[in-house]
């Protein structure tokens, strides 16, 4: 199982939850809220091997029953199904007919709920009863990239925790970790992620992502510059449709990374990626597309 001990990056957010384990305050629900791709399911996941080790010392002793399980039967993860990728109401009911009946093997039973913010006002007030009257041995741990869409009754009766995207030497320390690799392309992709792990594993190890990516980044360096050069963009971006929608969706990965909410070109930008992708999924021709593109963003970014 993963160990708190074992990640990168969001030092204090992990003692934190060490610390709870340790001294047996451990509060039954809890929000993990930050970017998509920051290593939210893995800190859970790190939590929960805490929470199940026989020691609870907050450091998963690797030696006992619990420890030494790939797959625990009192941990289960849920998450999305179905074209649209929410986590339904059906699951929520399953979650909490299973939390009252006590654990199979440990001293608690621990749920994770990932992509939180899918579940519709049905599933999350489903979820509700369970957070008003938890068991003493229940621990449920939302996942989210948007805690506003977290409904306040839910949120007020969870700690939520913030998880941060990494530094860019905390990021290379991890792909060096997790990939075996070294070399310049980790720490090129580390800088490239903005601080989401699993973005940066799919940098360096995805060659389409890759080219995508590059594109982007000499879209964005001349967009301040001519028309003309911007237009050159098109049909390199456009050559075919999965590029094309890689490089859409690397221009919105940086633009969000970089500008900020105060840098109203960048969001008009961010605007004009996602009314493209809603043509492109209407089967727009693809060239005039990615003209119409590099037009707009150029009269956004002047
Ligand atoms: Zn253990």
């Amino acid at each position: 199982m993963v160990s708190l001990e074992s990640l990168v990056g969001n030092d204090a957010l992990r003692a934190r939850l060490r610390d709870a384990v340790a001294a047996g305050r451990v509060s039954h629900a809890y929000i993990l809220e930050g970017p998509e791709g920051v290593g939210k399911r893995s800190l859970a996941l790190g939590f929960a091997s805490a929470l199940l080790c026989a020691e609870g010392s907050g450091v998963p002793c690797g030696r006992c029953s619990h420890c030494r399980r790939s797959a625990h039967p009192d941990l289960s993860v849920i998450e999305g199904e179905g074209k649209s990728g929410a986590v339904k109401v059906a699951a929520i009911r399953a979650l909490r007919a299973d939390a009252y009946i006590r654990p199979n093997e440990a001293e608690r039973k621990v749920y994770i709920i990932d992509h939180a913010e899918t579940m519709r006002a049905e599933a999350q007030n489903a979820l509700l009863k369970i957070f008003e009257e938890p068991p003493a041995y229940a621990v449920i741990i939302l996942l989210t990239a948007s805690l506003p869409a977290i409904l306040p009754t839910l949120r007020s009766r969870a700690v939520t925790l913030s998880v941060r995207p990494l530094t860019v030497e905390e990021t290379a320390a991890a792909l060096q970790r997790l990939t075996k690799k070294r070399g310049p392309e980790l720490l090129e992709a580390a800088e490239h992620s903005g601080g989401r792990i699993s973005y940066a594993l799919e940098l360096l190890t995805d060659k389409r992502t890759k080219e995508a990516a590059k594109l982007a980044e000499e879209f964005r360096a001349a967009l301040p510059g001519e028309l003309y050069t911007l237009l050159t963009f098109a049909p390199r971006a456009a050559a075919n449709r999965d590029l094309f929608e890689a490089f859409l969706s690397q221009l919105y990965q940086q633009m969000a990374t970089e500008a900020g909410l105060t840098n109203l070109s960048a969001v008009h930008i961010m605007e004009k990626i996602i009314e493209i992708r809603q043509k492109l999924e209407g089967n727009g021709n693809l060239s005039l597309l990615a003209h119409c593109f590099c037009l707009d963003c150029w009269e956004a970014a002047h």
